[in-house]
């Protein structure tokens, strides 16, 4: 693996200063930094060749609907999806879900059925279901999770009746970290006959992900979570699926044939993409695989699991500091309060240290219902991030409770 200081380098934000102090960044589980290869990439695509994809007879357009097709092709087989048709691009993870969630249920869901999701969810992967659920007279089932912050498998299994058309579940939390046994779920979802749709926004960048060997029905996630641009996302579904569902947005590029009579639409994955798509996103996201992969994804997972190792022993050791979420297959997140301090006063106290963590609910309610508090503190780390960071962490905390002791 490469040196950690050169993968520093890679990234120009890690030399900022905030406050005069070294930024510490440990608020990955909301976006991750850029490395120099995907900012240099999006610059040369708005300097050398932006022109509008697909459309073009010119040559910079030419140019720019290659690259993207290009990029469309990195992403397949960073997760090895078995066709290129099977990857859509989207705006982001929300934007994914969204998609499925009205496409899905207009062609199979009616009055009675049920989606099941578990109580770790993002709002985004609960909001899209409810909003469906209300629309087609359906209702929302809900996977408990026990006190390590597990999903409760076999609850799971129980809940899944008749009526269930779709399992939506993530990857690995964004609030405790937890990583979710999805494949184990899917087999027994498939058992039932029921797709799976698996939220990747946190899990994507966390070792390997294969969905042809996990057999998702869908894989979502957003390019900015994975060293990517913002505003770019995946959606990924197994072709069969794709090719029955309805397109949920209509416009340009998505049809084949248009009269104010009828009109058909594009084949795949040109139908679910209307309208002029942020391909200067999708080659920045193309990228940042690479640079994903030049670093090698093992090396990732097995530098970030250290990092988790190191904080959560720092972290437990402080008097007064609880953690949330503690289950045996964790990606690099820790989630803390500190007795009698609210997260807000312990975040705002550590961003003047220079440290960048996230405080509140982490668009994660109900798990914050679960354990009985209105949020915690985030620290969610990655494979820049060093132990000196987390030791600065460490005295950071100490310093928040001797203020207020
Ligand atoms: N799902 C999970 C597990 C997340 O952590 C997030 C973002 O934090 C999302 C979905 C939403 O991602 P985005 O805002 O990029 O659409």
């Amino acid at each position: 693996m490469k040196d950690i200081s050169e993968i520093r380098s890679d990234f120009p934000i890690l030399a900022t200063k905030v406050y005069g102090k070294p930024l510490v960044y440990l608020d990955n589980g909301a976006t991750t930094q850029k490395p120099l290869s995907v900012i240099n990439a999006v610059n040369e695509v708005l300097t050398g060749y932006n022109a509008n994809i697909h459309r073009g007879v010119h040559a910079i357009s030419d140019r720019a609907s290659e690259e993207y097709e290009k990029a469309r092709e990195k992403v397949r087989g960073f997760i090895n999806a078995g066709k290129r048709e099977e990857v859509i691009f989207t705006s982001g993870t929300t934007g994914s879900i969204n998609a499925v969630a009205f496409s899905f249920g207009e062609r199979f869901v009616h009055r009675g059925d049920e989606i099941l999701i578990s109580c770790l969810e993002h709002h985004s992967n609960i909001v899209p279901w409810q909003m469906m659920c209300e629309r087609k007279g359906a209702r929302l089932k809900i996977i408990p999770i026990n006190d390590k912050g597990e999903v409760i498998i076999e609850e799971y299994l129980k809940l899944l009746s008749r009526q269930v058309k779709l399992v939506a579940v993530t990857q690995a939390s964004n609030a405790l970290g937890t990583v979710v046994p999805v494949k184990k779920m899917i087999e027994s979802a498939h058992s039932a006959g029921i797709p799976v749709l698996v939220d990747g926004a946190q899990g994507i960048k966390h070792g390997v992900t294969n969905v042809a060997d996990m057999d998702c029905d869908f894989y979502v996630y957003s390019g900015h979570k994975i060293y990517g641009p913002t505003g770019i996302g995946v959606l990924y579904g197994k072709e069969k699926w794709l090719t029955e569902l309805p397109p949920y947005q209509g416009g340009g590029d998505m049809v084949e044939n248009v009269t104010f009579e009828k009109t058909t639409f594009n084949v795949l994955p040109f139908k679910f993409e209307a309208g002029t798509t942020n391909f200067p996103g999708a080659i920045g996201l193309g990228a940042a695989l690479d640079y994903v992969l030049s670093v090698g994804r093992e090396n990732i997972r097995y530098r970030e699991q250290e990092l988790l190792e190191y904080a959560t022993q720092r972290l437990s050791s402080i008097p007064g500091l609880r953690i949330y979420g503690d289950s045996a297959s964790k990606i690099s997140t820790v989630s803390f309060l500190l007795e009698g301090i609210h997260q807000y006063d312990t975040g705002m106290i550590l961003d003047k240290l220079g440290i960048a963590v996230r405080t509140g609910t982490h668009c994660a309610q109900p798990v914050m219902e679960r354990f009985g508090i209105s949020g915690t503190v985030r620290a969610s780390m990655c494979f820049y991030n060093t132990r000196e960071e987390i030791d600065i962490l460490g005295t950071g905390i100490e310093k928040v409770i001797s203020m207020f002791s």
